[in-house]
Protein backbone atom coordinates (compact mmCIF):
# COMPACT_ATOMS: atom_id res chain seq x y z
CA UNK A 1 0.00 0.00 0.00
CA UNK A 2 1.84 3.80 -0.79
CA UNK A 3 0.42 5.59 1.87
CA UNK A 4 2.23 6.84 5.37
CA UNK A 5 1.48 5.93 8.29
CA UNK A 6 1.92 7.86 11.14
CA UNK A 7 1.38 7.28 15.04
CA UNK A 8 -0.56 9.78 16.76
CA UNK A 9 -0.05 9.83 21.23
CA UNK A 10 -3.28 8.24 22.84
CA UNK A 11 -5.92 9.52 24.89
CA UNK A 12 -5.53 13.35 25.83
CA UNK A 13 -5.43 14.22 29.44
CA UNK A 14 -8.99 13.77 30.26
CA UNK A 15 -8.70 10.06 29.48
CA UNK A 16 -10.58 10.74 26.32
CA UNK A 17 -9.61 9.42 22.46
CA UNK A 18 -9.73 12.74 20.79
CA UNK A 19 -7.35 12.05 18.22
CA UNK A 20 -6.64 9.03 16.12
CA UNK A 21 -4.30 6.46 16.58
CA UNK A 22 -2.89 6.49 12.82
CA UNK A 23 -3.08 9.30 10.28
CA UNK A 24 -2.69 7.30 6.73
CA UNK A 25 -1.97 9.38 3.69
CA UNK A 26 -3.08 7.78 1.27
CA UNK A 27 -2.20 8.06 -2.38
CA UNK A 28 -4.23 5.61 -4.24
CA UNK A 29 -8.33 5.37 -3.43
CA UNK A 30 -7.78 1.54 -4.50
CA UNK A 31 -5.78 1.26 -1.24
CA UNK A 32 -9.67 2.27 0.82
CA UNK A 33 -11.39 -1.57 0.38
CA UNK A 34 -8.23 -3.15 2.67
CA UNK A 35 -8.04 0.00 5.30
CA UNK A 36 -11.64 -0.42 5.97
CA UNK A 37 -11.53 -4.51 5.82
CA UNK A 38 -8.50 -4.67 7.81
CA UNK A 39 -9.94 -3.53 11.88
CA UNK A 40 -6.76 -5.01 13.59
CA UNK A 41 -4.24 -3.00 11.33
CA UNK A 42 -6.18 0.20 11.01
CA UNK A 43 -8.77 0.70 14.37
CA UNK A 44 -12.41 1.93 14.38
CA UNK A 45 -13.99 4.50 13.45
CA UNK A 46 -12.12 5.13 10.19
CA UNK A 47 -12.30 8.90 9.84
CA UNK A 48 -11.77 11.20 6.50
CA UNK A 49 -10.20 14.72 7.05
CA UNK A 50 -10.12 17.02 4.33
CA UNK A 51 -8.42 20.20 4.86
CA UNK A 52 -9.58 20.04 8.96
CA UNK A 53 -10.71 23.25 9.10
CA UNK A 54 -14.47 22.37 10.52
CA UNK A 55 -15.61 24.78 13.26
CA UNK A 56 -16.33 20.96 15.16
CA UNK A 57 -15.23 17.41 15.94
CA UNK A 58 -17.25 16.11 13.06
CA UNK A 59 -13.81 14.47 11.67
CA UNK A 60 -13.06 13.01 15.24
CA UNK A 61 -10.19 10.74 15.75
CA UNK A 62 -11.28 9.07 18.75
CA UNK A 63 -8.39 6.71 18.83
CA UNK A 64 -8.75 5.11 15.04
CA UNK A 65 -8.22 5.78 11.79
CA UNK A 66 -7.79 9.05 10.20
CA UNK A 67 -7.59 8.72 6.46
CA UNK A 68 -5.93 11.93 4.68
CA UNK A 69 -6.84 12.57 0.60
CA UNK A 70 -4.79 15.18 0.42
CA UNK A 71 -3.01 12.86 -2.34
CA UNK A 72 -5.75 12.65 -4.47
CA UNK A 73 -5.38 16.33 -6.21
CA UNK A 74 -6.26 15.49 -9.38
CA UNK A 75 -8.32 17.48 -11.39
CA UNK A 76 -9.40 14.88 -14.26
CA UNK A 77 -11.59 16.56 -17.27
CA UNK A 78 -12.62 20.13 -17.32
CA UNK A 79 -16.01 20.12 -19.50
CA UNK A 80 -17.94 23.02 -20.60
CA UNK A 81 -20.85 22.35 -17.85
CA UNK A 82 -19.05 19.97 -15.42
CA UNK A 83 -15.31 19.35 -14.04
CA UNK A 84 -14.66 15.94 -12.54
CA UNK A 85 -11.88 15.98 -9.86
CA UNK A 86 -10.58 13.80 -6.69
CA UNK A 87 -11.58 14.48 -3.56
CA UNK A 88 -8.50 15.83 -1.89
CA UNK A 89 -8.57 18.95 -4.69
CA UNK A 90 -8.75 22.20 -3.16
CA UNK A 91 -11.49 24.39 -3.86
CA UNK A 92 -9.23 27.25 -4.28
CA UNK A 93 -7.25 25.81 -6.59
CA UNK A 94 -10.00 24.43 -8.60
CA UNK A 95 -12.06 27.62 -9.25
CA UNK A 96 -8.65 29.12 -10.80
CA UNK A 97 -7.95 26.45 -13.13
CA UNK A 98 -12.04 26.84 -14.03
CA UNK A 99 -11.41 30.91 -13.94
CA UNK A 100 -8.54 30.43 -16.76
CA UNK A 101 -10.80 28.70 -18.90
CA UNK A 102 -13.64 31.18 -18.25
CA UNK A 103 -15.40 29.05 -16.15
CA UNK A 104 -17.01 28.77 -12.42
CA UNK A 105 -18.80 27.20 -9.72
CA UNK A 106 -22.24 28.26 -9.46
CA UNK A 107 -21.69 29.19 -5.86
CA UNK A 108 -18.27 30.62 -4.76
CA UNK A 109 -17.28 30.74 -0.78
CA UNK A 110 -14.77 33.05 0.62
CA UNK A 111 -12.26 30.16 1.99
CA UNK A 112 -10.05 28.47 -0.86
CA UNK A 113 -8.66 26.10 1.20
CA UNK A 114 -12.24 23.14 1.74
CA UNK A 115 -11.61 19.63 -0.11
CA UNK A 116 -14.27 18.92 -3.09
CA UNK A 117 -14.59 15.44 -0.22
CA UNK A 118 -15.57 17.82 2.51
CA UNK A 119 -17.85 19.76 -0.50
CA UNK A 120 -19.82 16.80 -1.18
CA UNK A 121 -21.15 15.82 2.17
CA UNK A 122 -21.17 18.61 4.53
CA UNK A 123 -23.38 21.63 5.16
CA UNK A 124 -21.45 24.36 3.57
CA UNK A 125 -24.25 27.31 3.17
CA UNK A 126 -23.37 30.36 0.82
CA UNK A 127 -25.49 33.50 -0.17
CA UNK A 128 -27.48 32.13 -2.85
CA UNK A 129 -29.14 33.55 -6.25
CA UNK A 130 -31.97 31.41 -6.36
CA UNK A 131 -33.80 28.33 -5.25
CA UNK A 132 -32.78 24.96 -5.22
CA UNK A 133 -28.78 25.96 -4.39
CA UNK A 134 -27.98 27.54 -1.38
CA UNK A 135 -25.38 24.79 -0.31
CA UNK A 136 -22.15 24.02 -1.86
CA UNK A 137 -23.13 20.11 -1.96
CA UNK A 138 -26.06 20.84 -4.71
CA UNK A 139 -23.38 21.47 -7.43
CA UNK A 140 -22.44 17.91 -6.75
CA UNK A 141 -23.71 15.90 -9.67
CA UNK A 142 -22.06 12.70 -9.57
CA UNK A 143 -20.19 10.93 -6.28
CA UNK A 144 -17.68 8.20 -6.39
CA UNK A 145 -17.33 6.27 -2.71
CA UNK A 146 -16.22 3.55 -0.75
CA UNK A 147 -18.58 2.26 1.38
CA UNK A 148 -17.80 0.94 4.66
CA UNK A 149 -18.01 -2.61 3.40
CA UNK A 150 -15.38 -1.04 0.74
CA UNK A 151 -17.05 -1.41 -2.18
CA UNK A 152 -17.45 0.74 -4.79
CA UNK A 153 -20.40 3.03 -5.41
CA UNK A 154 -21.04 5.64 -7.72
CA UNK A 155 -24.41 8.17 -7.15
CA UNK A 156 -25.50 10.53 -10.00
CA UNK A 157 -28.31 13.08 -9.35
CA UNK A 158 -30.45 10.91 -10.98
CA UNK A 159 -30.87 9.28 -7.67
CA UNK A 160 -32.25 12.12 -6.02
CA UNK A 161 -33.10 10.01 -2.50
CA UNK A 162 -29.79 8.58 -2.37
CA UNK A 163 -27.97 11.67 -3.26
CA UNK A 164 -29.72 13.68 -0.98
CA UNK A 165 -28.28 11.81 2.01
CA UNK A 166 -24.65 11.49 0.65
CA UNK A 167 -24.20 14.78 0.53
CA UNK A 168 -24.78 15.72 4.07
CA UNK A 169 -23.11 12.26 5.37
CA UNK A 170 -20.27 13.45 6.88
CA UNK A 171 -18.30 10.36 6.03
CA UNK A 172 -20.68 8.02 7.69
CA UNK A 173 -21.90 6.37 4.66
CA UNK A 174 -18.90 5.68 2.97
CA UNK A 175 -15.35 8.00 1.42
CA UNK A 176 -15.91 10.16 -0.95
CA UNK A 177 -13.11 9.71 -3.52
CA UNK A 178 -14.31 11.38 -6.97
CA UNK A 179 -16.65 14.03 -7.39
CA UNK A 180 -18.14 15.44 -10.41
CA UNK A 181 -19.23 19.53 -9.89
CA UNK A 182 -21.94 21.75 -12.21
CA UNK A 183 -20.06 24.71 -13.76
CA UNK A 184 -21.67 27.94 -15.60
CA UNK A 185 -19.28 30.25 -17.39
CA UNK A 186 -17.65 33.02 -15.69
CA UNK A 187 -20.25 36.31 -14.90
CA UNK A 188 -19.19 39.69 -13.56
CA UNK A 189 -20.88 40.39 -9.83
CA UNK A 190 -21.62 44.02 -9.27
CA UNK A 191 -21.41 44.20 -5.22
CA UNK A 192 -23.02 47.25 -3.55
CA UNK A 193 -23.10 47.99 0.11
CA UNK A 194 -26.01 49.67 2.11
CA UNK A 195 -25.20 50.63 6.05
CA UNK A 196 -28.56 50.14 8.10
CA UNK A 197 -29.48 50.59 11.50
CA UNK A 198 -31.62 47.87 12.72
CA UNK A 199 -34.74 50.04 12.45
CA UNK A 200 -34.31 50.39 8.86
CA UNK A 201 -33.15 46.94 8.26
CA UNK A 202 -36.02 46.27 9.46
CA UNK A 203 -38.50 48.47 7.41
CA UNK A 204 -36.45 47.74 4.46
CA UNK A 205 -36.40 44.06 4.60
CA UNK A 206 -39.32 42.96 2.59
CA UNK A 207 -38.31 45.14 -0.31
CA UNK A 208 -34.38 43.84 0.53
CA UNK A 209 -35.42 40.38 -0.36
CA UNK A 210 -37.17 40.97 -3.32
CA UNK A 211 -34.95 42.35 -4.95
CA UNK A 212 -32.69 40.30 -7.50
CA UNK A 213 -28.96 39.20 -5.76
CA UNK A 214 -27.14 37.42 -3.46
CA UNK A 215 -27.27 38.72 -0.27
CA UNK A 216 -24.40 38.94 2.78
CA UNK A 217 -24.43 41.12 6.15
CA UNK A 218 -21.94 42.19 8.29
CA UNK A 219 -23.53 42.97 11.57
CA UNK A 220 -22.38 45.08 14.89
CA UNK A 221 -25.29 44.43 17.17
CA UNK A 222 -23.31 47.29 19.77
CA UNK A 223 -23.50 49.54 17.18
CA UNK A 224 -26.78 49.15 15.73
CA UNK A 225 -25.09 49.00 12.21
CA UNK A 226 -25.91 46.03 9.63
CA UNK A 227 -23.98 46.30 6.63
CA UNK A 228 -26.17 44.96 3.14
CA UNK A 229 -24.23 43.63 0.71
CA UNK A 230 -25.49 42.54 -2.62
CA UNK A 231 -24.25 40.26 -5.18
CA UNK A 232 -25.72 40.54 -8.15
CA UNK A 233 -24.95 38.61 -11.76
CA UNK A 234 -24.60 41.14 -14.33
CA UNK A 235 -22.98 39.34 -17.58
CA UNK A 236 -22.96 43.22 -19.09
CA UNK A 237 -21.21 44.59 -16.51
CA UNK A 238 -17.76 45.62 -16.94
CA UNK A 239 -15.36 45.01 -14.23
CA UNK A 240 -14.46 47.70 -11.66
CA UNK A 241 -12.43 47.55 -8.49
CA UNK A 242 -12.74 50.61 -6.18
CA UNK A 243 -10.25 51.24 -3.76
CA UNK A 244 -12.71 50.32 -0.87
CA UNK A 245 -13.38 47.34 -2.61
CA UNK A 246 -9.73 46.37 -2.05
CA UNK A 247 -9.27 47.46 1.43
CA UNK A 248 -12.14 44.88 2.31
CA UNK A 249 -10.45 42.11 0.30
CA UNK A 250 -7.38 42.99 2.57
CA UNK A 251 -9.40 43.56 5.54
CA UNK A 252 -10.72 39.99 4.75
CA UNK A 253 -7.74 38.41 3.57
CA UNK A 254 -5.33 39.99 6.00
CA UNK A 255 -6.85 41.40 8.95
CA UNK A 256 -9.57 39.11 10.11
CA UNK A 257 -7.75 35.96 9.94
CA UNK A 258 -4.62 37.60 12.13
CA UNK A 259 -7.14 39.10 14.83
CA UNK A 260 -5.54 37.25 17.76
CA UNK A 261 -1.84 37.20 16.75
CA UNK A 262 -1.60 41.50 16.11
CA UNK A 263 -4.83 43.65 16.45
CA UNK A 264 -6.66 41.51 18.71
CA UNK A 265 -5.14 42.57 22.02
CA UNK A 266 -5.28 46.60 20.80
CA UNK A 267 -9.44 45.67 19.66
CA UNK A 268 -9.75 44.27 23.24
CA UNK A 269 -10.52 48.03 24.14
CA UNK A 270 -14.56 47.84 23.45
CA UNK A 271 -14.34 51.50 22.30
CA UNK A 272 -11.75 51.12 19.65
CA UNK A 273 -12.82 47.94 18.36
CA UNK A 274 -15.92 49.78 17.72
CA UNK A 275 -14.18 52.15 15.81
CA UNK A 276 -12.54 49.91 13.44
CA UNK A 277 -15.90 48.25 12.63
CA UNK A 278 -18.03 51.34 12.60
CA UNK A 279 -15.32 52.78 10.68
CA UNK A 280 -15.05 49.84 8.19
CA UNK A 281 -19.02 49.35 8.18
CA UNK A 282 -19.12 53.66 6.94
CA UNK A 283 -17.07 52.73 3.88
CA UNK A 284 -18.61 49.76 2.40
CA UNK A 285 -22.23 51.42 2.79
CA UNK A 286 -20.46 54.39 0.26
CA UNK A 287 -19.64 51.60 -1.85
CA UNK A 288 -21.66 51.29 -5.29
CA UNK A 289 -20.98 49.51 -8.52
CA UNK A 290 -17.69 47.20 -7.88
CA UNK A 291 -17.67 44.46 -10.60
CA UNK A 292 -15.74 41.78 -10.13
CA UNK A 293 -15.43 37.70 -10.89
CA UNK A 294 -16.74 35.52 -8.07
CA UNK A 295 -13.40 33.63 -7.63
CA UNK A 296 -11.83 37.02 -6.33
CA UNK A 297 -13.41 37.22 -3.31
CA UNK A 298 -11.90 33.85 -2.27
CA UNK A 299 -9.07 33.80 0.29
CA UNK A 300 -6.70 31.17 1.64
CA UNK A 301 -6.07 30.99 5.65
CA UNK A 302 -3.45 30.77 6.82
CA UNK A 303 -2.44 27.28 7.59
CA UNK A 304 -1.02 27.27 11.15
CA UNK A 305 -2.97 28.34 13.87
CA UNK A 306 -5.53 29.31 11.81
CA UNK A 307 -7.83 27.64 15.10
CA UNK A 308 -6.70 29.74 17.67
CA UNK A 309 -7.51 33.32 15.29
CA UNK A 310 -10.52 33.83 13.53
CA UNK A 311 -13.46 31.38 15.07
CA UNK A 312 -17.09 31.38 14.38
CA UNK A 313 -20.73 29.62 14.66
CA UNK A 314 -23.88 28.87 12.38
CA UNK A 315 -27.26 29.01 12.85
CA UNK A 316 -29.98 29.51 10.60
CA UNK A 317 -33.64 30.94 10.96
CA UNK A 318 -36.82 30.93 8.97
CA UNK A 319 -36.56 34.20 6.42
CA UNK A 320 -39.72 35.83 7.39
CA UNK A 321 -38.87 36.27 10.94
CA UNK A 322 -35.16 37.05 10.43
CA UNK A 323 -35.62 40.96 11.61
CA UNK A 324 -37.65 39.79 14.47
CA UNK A 325 -34.76 37.16 15.26
CA UNK A 326 -32.31 39.97 14.84
CA UNK A 327 -33.41 42.74 17.18
CA UNK A 328 -33.33 39.61 19.61
CA UNK A 329 -29.94 39.01 18.79
CA UNK A 330 -29.31 42.39 19.70
CA UNK A 331 -30.73 42.45 22.83
CA UNK A 332 -29.13 39.15 23.70
CA UNK A 333 -25.91 40.29 22.80
CA UNK A 334 -26.01 43.51 25.28
CA UNK A 335 -28.06 41.37 28.46
CA UNK A 336 -25.28 38.96 27.80
CA UNK A 337 -22.55 41.88 28.02
CA UNK A 338 -24.21 42.90 31.10
CA UNK A 339 -24.27 40.13 32.60
CA UNK A 340 -20.78 38.77 31.80
CA UNK A 341 -18.49 41.40 30.12
CA UNK A 342 -18.32 39.08 27.16
CA UNK A 343 -19.11 40.48 23.67
CA UNK A 344 -17.86 38.76 20.54
CA UNK A 345 -14.67 40.83 18.65
CA UNK A 346 -15.15 40.13 15.43
CA UNK A 347 -18.32 41.14 12.78
CA UNK A 348 -21.47 38.87 12.97
CA UNK A 349 -22.08 37.39 9.61
CA UNK A 350 -25.34 36.88 7.64
CA UNK A 351 -26.02 35.12 4.30
CA UNK A 352 -29.76 34.86 2.72
CA UNK A 353 -30.31 31.22 1.80
CA UNK A 354 -32.99 29.96 -1.05
CA UNK A 355 -35.27 26.88 -0.35
CA UNK A 356 -32.77 24.15 -0.46
CA UNK A 357 -33.75 20.33 -0.68
CA UNK A 358 -30.84 18.94 -2.31
CA UNK A 359 -29.27 17.63 0.91
CA UNK A 360 -30.83 15.55 4.05
CA UNK A 361 -29.32 18.58 6.69
CA UNK A 362 -29.34 21.70 4.36
CA UNK A 363 -30.03 24.24 6.79
CA UNK A 364 -32.85 25.74 4.12
CA UNK A 365 -34.39 22.65 3.31
CA UNK A 366 -37.34 23.68 4.98
CA UNK A 367 -37.35 26.98 3.44
CA UNK A 368 -35.80 30.23 2.74
CA UNK A 369 -33.86 31.01 5.44
CA UNK A 370 -30.91 33.62 7.33
CA UNK A 371 -27.65 32.29 8.46
CA UNK A 372 -26.29 34.52 11.91
CA UNK A 373 -22.39 33.54 12.47
CA UNK A 374 -21.06 35.24 15.91
CA UNK A 375 -17.27 35.52 15.31
CA UNK A 376 -14.40 35.87 17.27
CA UNK A 377 -11.12 35.61 17.81
CA UNK A 378 -11.22 32.60 20.17
CA UNK A 379 -10.81 35.19 23.21
CA UNK A 380 -11.48 34.05 26.88
CA UNK A 381 -15.29 33.79 27.42
CA UNK A 382 -16.69 32.73 23.55
CA UNK A 383 -16.70 29.44 24.65
CA UNK A 384 -19.21 29.90 27.09
CA UNK A 385 -21.00 32.51 24.89
CA UNK A 386 -21.74 29.96 22.23
CA UNK A 387 -23.61 27.44 24.65
CA UNK A 388 -26.02 30.57 25.47
CA UNK A 389 -26.40 31.19 22.24
CA UNK A 390 -26.65 27.40 21.20
CA UNK A 391 -29.62 27.52 23.93
CA UNK A 392 -30.75 30.85 22.32
CA UNK A 393 -30.60 30.04 18.73
CA UNK A 394 -32.69 26.74 19.44
CA UNK A 395 -35.21 28.82 21.55
CA UNK A 396 -35.76 30.61 18.19
CA UNK A 397 -36.40 27.90 15.95
CA UNK A 398 -32.89 27.98 14.65
CA UNK A 399 -31.30 25.33 12.52
CA UNK A 400 -27.68 24.25 13.32
CA UNK A 401 -25.00 22.31 11.25
CA UNK A 402 -22.82 19.34 12.17
CA UNK A 403 -19.79 21.33 10.36
CA UNK A 404 -19.43 24.77 11.38
CA UNK A 405 -22.00 24.69 13.97
CA UNK A 406 -19.77 24.82 17.53
CA UNK A 407 -20.80 23.10 21.10
CA UNK A 408 -24.34 21.52 19.77
CA UNK A 409 -26.20 19.27 21.87
CA UNK A 410 -28.43 16.39 21.03
CA UNK A 411 -31.75 18.51 22.08
CA UNK A 412 -30.88 20.96 19.42
CA UNK A 413 -30.44 18.44 16.33
CA UNK A 414 -33.42 16.68 17.88
CA UNK A 415 -35.60 19.83 17.48
CA UNK A 416 -34.23 21.23 14.21
CA UNK A 417 -34.19 18.19 12.13
CA UNK A 418 -36.80 15.79 13.74
CA UNK A 419 -37.94 12.92 11.39
CA UNK A 420 -34.33 13.66 9.45
CA UNK A 421 -32.39 12.13 12.25
CA UNK A 422 -34.70 9.20 12.01
CA UNK A 423 -34.19 8.50 8.47
CA UNK A 424 -30.61 9.04 8.42
CA UNK A 425 -29.56 7.05 11.14
CA UNK A 426 -31.76 4.06 9.97
CA UNK A 427 -30.10 4.38 7.05
CA UNK A 428 -26.53 4.69 8.76
CA UNK A 429 -26.93 2.07 10.96
CA UNK A 430 -28.25 -0.15 7.85
CA UNK A 431 -25.09 0.62 5.83
CA UNK A 432 -22.88 0.48 8.97
CA UNK A 433 -23.91 -2.12 11.49
CA UNK A 434 -20.19 -2.48 12.70
CA UNK A 435 -20.02 1.11 12.91
CA UNK A 436 -17.10 1.10 11.28
CA UNK A 437 -17.03 4.80 10.29
CA UNK A 438 -19.00 6.84 12.73
CA UNK A 439 -16.83 8.10 15.61
CA UNK A 440 -18.29 9.66 19.34
CA UNK A 441 -19.16 13.05 17.80
CA UNK A 442 -21.56 11.62 15.43
CA UNK A 443 -23.46 8.74 17.93
CA UNK A 444 -23.84 11.58 20.71
CA UNK A 445 -25.90 13.72 18.00
CA UNK A 446 -27.05 11.33 15.42
CA UNK A 447 -27.52 8.04 17.21
C1 LIG B 1 -11.78 30.85 9.38
C2 LIG B 1 -12.72 30.02 8.57
C3 LIG B 1 -13.44 30.61 7.55
C4 LIG B 1 -14.34 29.87 6.80
N1 LIG B 1 -15.00 30.46 5.78
C5 LIG B 1 -15.88 29.74 5.05
C6 LIG B 1 -16.59 30.31 3.95
O1 LIG B 1 -16.39 31.46 3.60
N2 LIG B 1 -17.50 29.54 3.32
C7 LIG B 1 -17.71 28.23 3.66
O2 LIG B 1 -18.52 27.56 3.05
N3 LIG B 1 -17.04 27.68 4.69
C8 LIG B 1 -16.16 28.39 5.37
N4 LIG B 1 -15.48 27.81 6.39
C9 LIG B 1 -15.91 26.47 6.82
C10 LIG B 1 -15.13 25.41 6.29
O3 LIG B 1 -14.95 25.59 4.93
C11 LIG B 1 -15.76 24.02 6.42
O4 LIG B 1 -16.34 23.80 7.66
C12 LIG B 1 -14.74 22.97 6.26
O5 LIG B 1 -13.58 23.57 5.84
C13 LIG B 1 -15.03 21.86 5.26
O6 LIG B 1 -13.88 21.50 4.51
P1 LIG B 1 -12.64 20.65 5.05
O7 LIG B 1 -11.98 20.11 3.83
O8 LIG B 1 -11.82 21.43 5.98
O9 LIG B 1 -13.38 19.50 5.83
P2 LIG B 1 -12.90 18.64 7.09
O10 LIG B 1 -13.04 19.48 8.31
O11 LIG B 1 -11.58 18.03 6.85
O12 LIG B 1 -14.03 17.51 7.07
C14 LIG B 1 -15.40 17.83 7.25
C15 LIG B 1 -16.24 16.56 7.33
O13 LIG B 1 -16.30 15.91 6.08
C16 LIG B 1 -15.82 14.56 6.18
N5 LIG B 1 -15.05 14.30 4.96
C17 LIG B 1 -14.04 15.02 4.47
N6 LIG B 1 -13.61 14.49 3.31
C18 LIG B 1 -14.37 13.40 3.05
C19 LIG B 1 -14.40 12.43 2.01
N7 LIG B 1 -13.54 12.47 0.98
N8 LIG B 1 -15.30 11.44 2.09
C20 LIG B 1 -16.18 11.37 3.12
N9 LIG B 1 -16.19 12.26 4.14
C21 LIG B 1 -15.29 13.27 4.11
C22 LIG B 1 -14.97 14.55 7.43
O14 LIG B 1 -14.85 13.27 7.99
C23 LIG B 1 -15.73 15.52 8.32
O15 LIG B 1 -16.81 14.87 8.91
C24 LIG B 1 -14.54 28.51 7.12
C25 LIG B 1 -13.80 27.92 8.15
C26 LIG B 1 -12.89 28.66 8.86
C27 LIG B 1 -12.09 28.00 9.92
Amino acid sequence: MVSKVTRSPGADSSGIFRRPRLVLKLKRFEDLPAVLDKTKSYPTPVRVVGADYSQTRCVGGDGGTTVDLGALDKILEIGETTVRAQAGVRLGTLVQALAERGLELPLTPEMGQISLGALAVTTLPQASYGAGLAQLSSCVTELKLITPQGKQMVVTERERDLMRVLRSSFGLLGVVHEVVLRLRPQTPVKIDYQNLSLKDFSARFNSTIKAPGALRLHISPFNDRITVERRTLDEMASLTRSGIWQIRNSVMRNVLPAFGSTVGSVLAAPGLRAVMLSGMQKALGSTRGVAIYAHEWMRDMPTEAWKARHTYSLWAFPEAAFPQVLAEYFAFCKAYYKEHRYRCNVVTGASRLHQDRGSLFSVSYTGPMFTLEPSSTGDQGWDDFLIDFNDFASGLGGTPTFNQTRALQVEHVAKAFGERIKLFRALRQRTDPLNRLRNSYFAYLLG
